[in-house]
């Protein structure tokens, strides 16, 4: 067991085909508590029980400081310590350039970015006072290739925003022995797409992919377990490719 006993923190972990559910399957398997963090109190809940009643689901908008903030303290109410946390919450938008309004900004970079750093900020506390901890930040390969493949300019902005706001929190944080990283997914078949990516287009991106297949959730799931645990315990502000080869460089 890779994680027995670790209390780990995934946000955006209620959607039952998502990354961060996956992530909280592979984690609940290795012996992790697991917090779920979703935006539907119901749903997160339901999510947690099925992995049975050591893990817990907890309402929350990681973009919204107050609600983050009282998360976290239901958190250490239950568990007492946070081992890993898992920044996966994210949306995206299929837009292009020039109809990116205010609105399309605000939302898709709110949640990426301000809610990677508020979340990351609500468990450093905590992290550094134990003298370890795992942050995970999941970014995206649109950020390494400036998209091109579903999301918007913005949704790359968003991404490559959170790889330079881990690499830097991997810096500072380093000397408390709390790593940070990243892990960039290719295409990987989930739901955040919502049913508007259409057999060509996957066809099109396929062909692209030397391992000629899109992602599944497990393979983002298992890059995350390597990340949370000691397997990785000499990385820090790395950026881990999980694409099949869509980017190599
Ligand atoms: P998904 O839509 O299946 O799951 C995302 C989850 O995040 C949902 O359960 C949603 O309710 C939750 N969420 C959204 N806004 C939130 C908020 N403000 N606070 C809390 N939770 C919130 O998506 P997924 O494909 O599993 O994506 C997970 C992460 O991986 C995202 O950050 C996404 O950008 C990234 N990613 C996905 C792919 C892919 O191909 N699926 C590729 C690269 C990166």
């Amino acid at each position: 067991m890779l994680l027995k006993d670790k209390v780990a923190i995934i946000t955006g972990a209620a959607s039952p085909r998502g990354l961060g559910f996956a992530t909280a399957k592979v984690f609940a398997g290795q012996g992790a508590k697991v917090v779920l963090i979703d935006l539907d109190d119901g749903a997160s809940k339901k999510a947690a029980a099925m992995l049975g009643e050591q893990h817990l689901g907890v309402a929350a908008n990681v973009a919204d400081e107050r609600q983050v903030s009282a998360a976290m303290e239901q958190v250490l109410a239950k568990y007492g310590r946070v081992d890993i946390l898992v920044n996966n919450a994210g949306i995206t938008q299929p837009i292009k350039l020039m109809e990116i309004k205010r609105e399309n900004y605000d939302a898709v970079l709110d949640v990426s970015l301000r809610g990677t750093l508020l979340m990351s900020q609500s468990v450093i506390p905590t992290m550094r006072a134990q003298k370890s901890g795992s942050i995970i930040c999941i970014s995206s390969v649109s950020a390494q290739r400036g998209g091109g493949i579903f999301g918007g300019p913005h949704y790359s902005a968003a991404k490559a925003g959170v790889l330079g706001l881990a690499k830097a929190m991997a810096r500072e944080l380093g000397p408390d022995n709390v790593r940070v990283n990243c892990i960039t997914p290719g295409l990987i078949q989930t739901d955040i797409t919502a049913g508007k990516l259409s057999d060509d287009m996957k066809a099109g991106i396929v062909a692209g992919i030397p391992l000629n297949r899109l992602g599944e959730a497990s393979d983002i799931a298992n890059a995350a377990l390597f990340l949370g645990s000691d397997l990785s315990a000499y990385s820090t502000g790395i950026t881990l490719d999980v694409n099949g080869g869509m980017l190599i460089h």
